[in-house]
């Protein structure tokens, strides 16, 4: 069962929080010449079009990057995050928003190369679409998690693994935790980036304490919250937690975070954390 569409959330707050940490890692990365591998495991589309009838529906956009577009005092990281996504736009107007896999792809140097997969029937044929002219970028329609097995240790001996899988499945939280032991035994030294909703705290607590047992150390965790935690539907939160983050991950997030906290919550109800689930 597959009935998760990314065009309904494209571009909201756990966009931003997610793509932003996204492009920081890929940053850190680049500062070396050698080149990497990247790894998303649930890529969705790549592309995503933001008056189409599935984002007008939900208007969730407009409490993520829409609050970022017209400011002329961002941090410079948020200012060359906000750029990528005005690139993709070509005018003022905020029409168009990428996914993980363009902001990658964007990103990446001839030296680099990624691997996208998607199950969904409709937005498989999609990715593949957007990405048949880069030439670093494989697609596969494949299950994500199974490529932690698969594909890894990469050749590059360097890598970035993103899992982004929607949670529509309770045992989302569970793989989460599966495919990271997997991927870890054969590639210890990757840098591996797990995007969390928090719908239910009690859910997301379980990956969390999943991960902790793992054995695996390094382990930072990155929350913004908009609203404190409820037991309604919707999410009241989301974060990105990283093993082997780059050193620089940590500090510039916090110096980021009060900034996006204010901008995307100008109600005040947000909050942002950022601790070390396990150290060194
Ligand atoms: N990473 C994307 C981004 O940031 O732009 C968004 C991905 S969306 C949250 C999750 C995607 O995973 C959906 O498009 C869904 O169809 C896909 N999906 C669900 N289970 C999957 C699996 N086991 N393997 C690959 N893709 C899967």
């Amino acid at each position: 069962m597959l009935s998760y569409r990314h065009s309904f959330h494209a571009g909201n707050h756990a966009d931003v929080l997610k793509h932003l940490v996204l492009m920081l890692i890929i940053e850190s990365l680049q500062q070396k010449d050698k080149g990497f591998y990247y790894l998303d495991t649930h890529a969705g589309t790549g592309h995503y079009q933001l008056t189409s009838s599935q984002s007008e529906k939900t208007g969730e956009y407009k409490e993520g990057i829409a609050r970022l577009w017209d400011k002329t005092d961002l941090p410079s990281e948020l200012a060359r995050y906000v750029k990528l996504i005005q690139r993709l736009n070509g005018s003022k107007t905020l029409r168009y928003y990428a996914g993980s896999p363009l902001i990658a792809a964007t990103l990446l140097r001839p030296q680099d190369r990624a691997l996208l997969t998607e199950l969904h029937p409709t937005d498989f044929p999609l990715l593949r679409h957007n990405f048949s002219q880069f030439a670093n970028v494989k697609v596969k329609r494949e299950n994500g998690f199974q490529q932690l097995k698969s594909t890894l240790p990469p050749k590059e001996r360097r890598g970035l693994i993103l899992i982004d899988p929607p949670y529509e499945l309770k045992q989302d939280y569970e793989w989460v935790v599966d495919a990271i032991e997997e991927g870890y035994k054969r590639f210890a030294t990757g840098i591996y980036a797990i995007w969390y909703p928090v719908v239910l705290r009690q859910q997301t607590k379980r990956m969390i304490n999943g991960l902790r047992q793992t054995g695996i150390n390094k382990i930072l965790q990155i929350e913004l919250a908009v609203a404190p935690d409820n037991q309604q539907r919707g999410m009241t939160a989301s974060g990105m937690i990283v093993i082997n983050p780059p050193w620089q991950l940590e500090s510039q997030i916090k110096q980021l975070l009060p900034y996006l906290v204010n901008c995307l919550v100008p109600t005040g109800t947000g909050h942002w954390t950022v601790d070390w689930l396990v150290g060194e």
